[in-house]
């Protein structure tokens, strides 16, 4: 009797031991399994956080018909709310789409700061709404609503907005992303980048960044490629056409008030090399960068008088062999090329 005491005693202990040695490692494969789990709602809610969470989204639905608004009288409670929501249910898109802009414009630092753990969360990690929301938030200055002249409650931070926006890019299905999610990050990165207090910066810094990505996509330089091959995807599509559109607007400016100006020398050459490079086949008007047919005297755009020249190359200028479909030099299709009309004057 004695001896089968002990012999389950000892049992026990060895389970024990094994239970207790094993409990780190289960608690690191569920970690591994499901990582969002530590930024769950630590209340003892058994397990039932998605049950909770719906009948606690309904009671704030309901809770939000009582508002007017959401401004500094109650903006703490409705992010309490929200907060006890997303840790309840992280992976609830709605929470951070819908929810977060009823409080976006009363705290928008608290606001990018729900956005931002949400993109990290490995339960979203395919969700591109999100970090496009986060980007948008950051893309430009949130104003107090009620004291529009003061600070901004949160400034412009174009950087980060480019980083989301990226992002956003990066998880969105497919290859053809929306054309606003291109055109945002694009924004993004010119704000970044530009420099200095030229009327053209912002110009110039977009010019400078797409001509980059085209670069960095048509170069036969070793380093560039390497850079090519690190991004799996394509973020920025149809970059040529998104090139042309930034020549053209480069070269008629317009300043905030919508009023146009001349761009700077920088800008101007930028454009020259970008047309050079990129559109020597195109036939682009001198003046507007708008692209002309062959037999066109004014450019249907502006009006600039255009002048052609026939028997050279439009990429080396080599003298054409007569009847050639492609410069005997090069190998570039034969195409018009337009120089400045010796007295280019616009059409009235
Ligand atoms: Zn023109
Ligand atoms: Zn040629």
């Amino acid at each position: 009797m004695k001896k089968e005491i002990l012999i389950q005693f000892c049992v026990m202990m060895a389970a024990l031991i094994v239970a207790a040695s094993l409990a780190p490692v289960l608690q690191k494969s569920q970690r591994y399994l499901n990582p969002d789990k530590e930024r769950l709602l630590t209340a003892p809610v058994g397990g039932m956080h998605k049950v909770i969470s719906d009948w606690e989204w309904m009671r704030f639905i309901n809770y939000l018909g009582k508002l007017q608004t959401v401004d500094e009288s109650n903006v703490k409670e409705v992010t309490e709310r929200l907060e006890r929501l997303v840790g309840l249910d992280p992976k609830y898109e709605r929470l951070y789409l819908d929810g977060l802009s009823l409080i976006q414009h009363a705290d928008p630092k608290k606001t990018v700061s729900i956005l931002e753990d949400a993109c990290k969360l490995d339960y979203l990690r395919d969700n591109w709404k999100i970090p496009f929301y986060t980007g948008f938030v950051y893309s430009r200055d949130t104003y107090d609503i009620k004291n529009q002249n003061g600070p901004p409650l949160l400034a412009a931070d174009h950087k980060k907005a480019a980083k989301y926006f990226k992002m956003a890019l990066e998880r969105y299905p497919g290859n053809e992303p929306l054309n606003y999610l291109v055109n945002n990050y694009v924004r993004s990165m010119a704000k970044m980048e530009m420099v200095g207090t030229a009327p053209d910066r912002e110009y110039l810094a977009r010019l400078r960044f797409l001509y980059r990505e085209w670069r960095i996509l048509h170069s036969k330089d070793k380093a560039l490629i390497d850079v090519k091959r690190q991004s799996s995807k394509v973020l920025i599509t149809n970059l040529e056409e998104r090139l042309l559109k930034a020549i053209q607007e480069a070269r008629n400016p317009v300043d905030i008030y919508d009023h146009r100006f001349e761009p700077g020398k920088e800008l101007r050459e930028l454009i020259e090399q970008v047309k050079k490079e990129v559109f020597f086949d195109r036939a682009l008007c001198i003046n507007c960068c708008y692209p002309a047919s062959g037999g066109d005297k004014y450019c249907t755009h502006c009006g600039t008088q255009l002048e052609f020249i026939h028997g050279i190359c439009c990429k080396c200028n080599a003298k054409l062999n007569p009847g050639v479909s492609y410069c005997q030099d090069c190998g570039t299709k034969v195409a018009p090329v337009l120089i400045a009309a010796p007295k280019a004057k616009k059409k009235k």
